[in-house]
């Protein structure tokens, strides 16, 4: 596909992207989405539109909506009536026609949430690493960039947008991290990137000990805290809340698309790096700022996961159980830290296909996650569960995958743990009525 056509043939446009998307059809890796339409009160059932025109109501296990709060009524009706009295779109960026109030006590809340001086407001949390982590680097001398092996897409394109020298830590390796802080020594602008909760394989920084090396070589430390917000720490601003280190990270960045339910990305970091981004990010300053609907909205989601830990301590019970269960029933559940619950395929084809089984056959959707999302030889099913999934979804999801394992003869070796289920759990909680609308 990335052959040049011979000197005097003409280049033949459609056929070139044909075959780029031939090629991932060949590596079984072709994405597709399935039609859905979700249900709000009824979270997480949803309808699916199949190809044959046929509707069915499915179950959604892999939606990262993590705590529903993207159904919760007080979201929703944050987002219907702000907008209601303020109109759909923002009018423009926020350079041209001023900031929406909506959007000022959205970044106070944030701000407040981190014990950060300052918070900024992008449209998604991709947006907000891009420009952050390229402007950053920009605007310090030589900076070196330190990135985790495992970051996410959003993060290269940041380190690559900055255009600065850069260096991959092996996932999570402190001893590598440390060789090559030594290496650049003390007097370099040096930047740290990194993620909390790895949202592929659930696993979680030693951020503390990161933070240490930081000091230890002064440098500057940037995390991705996107899979954590909302769902750890005593209000909820993630695994530094969660650590004690909050006050240990110089930037963090969150967004509201998560486990808030909403949609908007942002950093909070000291007033002199918040206003440093604000004034020279092109992702920030040329864009539409988010609509005060989205904005209201994702500041009420906040505010109540502030307060209210009946969403966690849900979600974390029901995201235990499912791994228990699924364990105990021999399916191959990778290691887990966290709420993500990752069942191992190995296989692109046989992940899709695994997919595509449970969906027409049990009703229960979950997305293949291939390469280059993960490495290859690790495709997996990527299981979320949420507060709202009760204990007779996981039986029912568990019986479902077993299904599946057996009836297209997938491997249940490698990863398969012993744990047992545990008793005295009680029964799921009930978190809050139904949405209404
Ligand atoms: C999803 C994701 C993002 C991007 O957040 P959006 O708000 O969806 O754009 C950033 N970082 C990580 C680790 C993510 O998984």
């Amino acid at each position: 596909m990335r052959t040049r056509p011979h000197r005097g043939t003409r280049m033949n446009y459609a056929e070139t992207f044909q075959n780029a998307v031939a090629a991932l059809r060949d590596e079984k890796r072709y994405r597709v989405f399935a039609d859905l339409e979700r249900v709000a009160g009824a979270y997480p059932r949803a309808i699916w539109r199949a190809e044959n025109g046929l509707q069915r109501e499915i179950t959604v296990w892999c939606s990262n909506d993590y705590l529903g709060m993207g159904q919760h009524p007080d979201v929703i009706n944050a987002l219907t009536e702000a907008t209601r009295t303020m109109g759909a779109g923002a009018g423009g960026t926020r350079n041209i026609s001023g900031t929406n109030h909506p959007l000022v006590e959205l970044e106070a809340e944030l701000a407040d949430l981190h014990g950060k001086d300052a918070a900024l407001v992008f449209t998604s949390g991709f947006v907000s690493n891009e420009a952050a982590i390229s402007t950053i680097a920009k605007l310090l001398p030589d900076c070196l960039i330190l990135s985790d092996q495992l970051n996410h897409a959003s993060m290269i394109a940041g380190v690559r947008g900055g255009g600065t020298a850069k260096k991959i830590w092996r996932h999570n390796d402190l001893e590598h991290l440390e060789d090559l802080l030594r290496t650049a020594g003390r007097e370099r602008a040096k930047l740290i990137v990194f993620e909390s909760v790895y949202s592929m394989d659930g696993d979680v920084a030693p951020i503390e000990r990161i933070a240490d090396l930081a000091d230890k070589y002064n440098a500057l430390t940037y995390i991705d805290e996107v899979h954590a917000v909302g769902m750890y720490g005593e209000r909820g601003a993630g695994i530094c809340e969660r650590d004690g280190v909050m006050d240990r990270i110089d930037i963090i960045e969150g967004t509201m698309a998560k486990a808030f339910g909403v949609m908007g990305g942002y950093v909070a970091a000291s007033d002199s790096i918040v206003d440093a981004i604000r004034s020279y990010a092109p992702g920030f300053i040329f864009t539409t700022a988010l609509p005060p609907g989205l904005a209201a909205a994702a500041c009420t989601s906040i505010r109540h996961l502030k307060t209210s830990q009946a969403e966690r301590t849900a979600h974390q019970r029901q995201a235990q159980r499912t791994k228990d269960f699924l364990r105990a029933a021999g399916l191959p559940v990778m290691p887990s830290e966290t709420h993500i619950v990752p069942v191992l395929v190995a296989d692109p084809d046989q992940c899709k296909k695994a997919s595509d089984y449970l969906l027409e056959r049990h009703g229960v959707y979950i997305q293949p996650i291939n390469y280059p999302t993960v490495p290859r030889g690790t495709e997996r099913l990527r299981i979320t569960p949420t507060p709202l999934h009760t204990d007779a979804l996981i039986d029912h999801l568990c019986h479902a995958l077993v299904d599946t394992w057996q009836a297209l003869g997938l491997s249940t070796g490698a990863v398969n743990g012993q744990a047992q289920i545990e008793d005295g759990m009680g029964p799921a909680p009930a978190i809050y009525p139904a949405a209404g609308g």
